[in-house]
């Protein structure tokens, strides 16, 4: 049995993942309104009713904004870290939220899901990595800079989400306040995009794996010189052949409207080569 893992927004003006599998549905983060979120998933043909969780990776509102009150219209728990529960306080009060420590695994529906601690100005920002049948994706948005315990997280999943924030040279210069440019590149800020794909390079991402470039800036970043920042390190690095794919800000209405991945064609791939 296949999931199916689709972006719906990403970016500093909201995020938001869902994985699905048969009727069941997480979520990772929820940084949009909720009326969008609906639309969102109505587009998708996604019944809001078959969340089972939300997962979030930070307390910052383009991630958590309105995760309260989708997870108590839809009694949904809401999975975070201490810390992060902390941080969102009486945001959170009325709803079911879950622990999740980080470094630790737990069963969500039909998904094995487990955390690992990226560095950003949060309370206890977390990447997750969700596995079910045999497939994984992991996900790593919001961090400033990465080691090998992140790539380690990284290592083996066949859907790579990892952020491409910036590019230094357009990020320096930047009408940003000098303030705003530092926060950005510095070690708890957003990567750019050959941090970005160094840290793919180390996770040893190869021929196959398909990587979501995410949380691309509107004004210091394009897909394409997203795409183009990521490859061109991949390929110094001997990475060929990674299908890499820039997330749009907001998924749109109809065929192809989303970014989405089925972790089957990752098993067609096994049998096909
Ligand atoms: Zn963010
Ligand atoms: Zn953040």
């Amino acid at each position: 049995m296949a999931f199916t893992v689709t972006s719906l927004a990403s970016g500093s003006s909201g995020n938001a993942l869902v994985i699905q599998r048969d009727d069941a549905a997480i979520l990772i983060d929820c940084g949009i309104a909720l009326r969008t979120m609906e639309r969102l998933l109505r587009y998708r043909g996604i019944a809001p009713e078959s969340i089972r969780a939300l997962l979030l990776t930070h307390e910052h509102g383009d991630h958590a904004l309105s995760a309260a009150a989708l997870a108590r219209r839809y009694g949904a728990p809401v999975i975070c870290n201490a810390a992060t529960r902390a941080a969102l306080g009486a945001e959170l009060d009325g709803v079911a939220v879950e622990l999740l420590p980080v470094g630790e695994r737990a069963c969500v529906g039909p998904f094995d899901v487990s955390s690992f601690r990226l560095r950003h100005d949060a309370a206890d920002p977390v990447g997750y990595r969700v596995a079910a049948d045999g497939a994984a994706m992991a996900l790593a948005v919001d961090l400033g800079s990465w080691d090998d315990e992140t790539a380690a997280a990284l290592s083996g999943a066949d859907l790579l989400v990892v952020e491409a924030n910036h590019d230094r040279e357009l990020l320096r210069a930047s009408a940003y306040p000098w303030a705003t440019r530092q926060r950005i590149f510095g070690p708890l800020g957003h990567l750019d995009n050959m941090q970005c794909g160094e840290l793919l390079a180390r996770a040893g991402v190869r021929a196959g794996h398909e990587v979501w470039l995410a949380h691309l800036s509107e004004q210091t970043n394009s897909p394409r010189m997203a795409t183009a920042g990521v490859g061109r390190v991949l390929e110094l690095a001997n990475r060929r052949g990674v299908s890499l794919r820039a997330l749009p800000r907001r998924s749109v209405n109809g065929p192809g409207g989303a970014p989405a991945w089925h972790s089957d064609t990752r098993l067609l791939q096994q049998t096909m080569f």
